[in-house]
């Protein structure tokens, strides 16, 4: 097969925004769809780990200078969106948990030393880190939807 698609390059790698999300495939393109709806772009650097928040809290060490530096330090991001969500693989799912609001619980508590070990190995940048947790919930026939919750 060759392939050959148009693209659009602006002039430089300059940009402002880093999403961290989880690579849950039967929630990802809601993930990111959810991001460019909130950051108003398409254009920021996608990080996807297993557990969006777990790997920035268990590596530190490795995972900040492997994919933040990058966006960080060569292409000037600041703004930084975290997103863990319910049941995810990575912590074990649902029955990982006694209930969900244990389980939500926890992911806040995630989600904020994320963001604590970022802004530690930044100092100097003055990052603006937003947090978020995708629950699962149920419309009137049913369906699921995604709510996505800021956590502060
Ligand atoms: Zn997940």
């Amino acid at each position: 097969m060759q392939l050959k698609l148009p693209i659009d390059l602006p002039k430089d790698h300059k940009n402002d925004i880093i999403a961290v999300g989880c690579f849950d495939w039967r929630m990802r393109s809601r993930f990111m769809l959810f991001f460019e709806i909130y950051l108003r772009t398409t254009a920021f650097f996608p990080l996807d780990f297993p557990g969006g928040s777990k790997l920035i809290n268990e590596y530190p060490e490795f995972i900040i200078p492997t994919f933040f530096s990058t966006p960080i330090e060569k292409c000037g991001s600041k703004r930084i969106v975290i997103l863990d969500h319910e049941d995810c693989l990575a912590w074990g799912g649902f029955s990982a948990f006694e209930n969900r609001e244990i389980e939500k619980e926890f992911h806040y508590n995630q989600l904020r030393m994320a963001k604590e070990k970022l802004i530690a190995a930044y100092p100097k940048e003055k990052l603006d880190i937003k947090l978020f947790y995708a629950q699962i919930i149920k419309d009137k026939r049913g369906k699921s939807l995604l709510e996505f919750l800021r956590v502060r």
